[in-house]
């Protein structure tokens, strides 16, 4: 299927990851309370990733502001895009800010074009 979805919306998966990887450590740190040191190791790096995912979550919420919100030409819902070229949350419809680059094939390279 789709090989890209929206910029947003892969933060947002990684945030979420993060959440699960920190619980997922912190759990195998139950396994080590016969160690208090190695479970203490494990308990802090699980609340390091639970950190880290809501620094990622406010990550999001400052790249939201700077989106640009437009309405879908294809699915007709409101989108955000971020960056050149990006994708509806919604319907996955490749979605450009740059005139030169519309009808174009989508291709995330054109972000990574010119910095801005
Ligand atoms: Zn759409």
């Amino acid at each position: 299927m789709a090989k890209y979805s929206s910029k947003i919306n892969k933060i947002r998966t990684f945030a979420l990851s993060l959440i699960f990887v920190g619980f997922i450590v912190m759990y195998i740190g139950i396994y080590f309370r016969t160690s208090p040191v190695l479970m203490t190791i494990f308990m802090l790096l699980g609340l390091l990733f639970t950190i880290g995912s809501t620094i990622v979550y406010f990550w999001i919420g400052m790249l939201s502001t700077k989106a640009v919100q437009v309405v879908c030409p294809n699915c007709g819902k409101p989108t955000k895009i971020l960056g050149r070229v990006d994708m509806c949350m919604h319907c996955r419809e490749p979605l450009t800010l740059d005139a030169s680059l519309e009808g174009k094939e989508f291709n995330e390279k054109y972000n990574h074009k010119k910095q801005d």
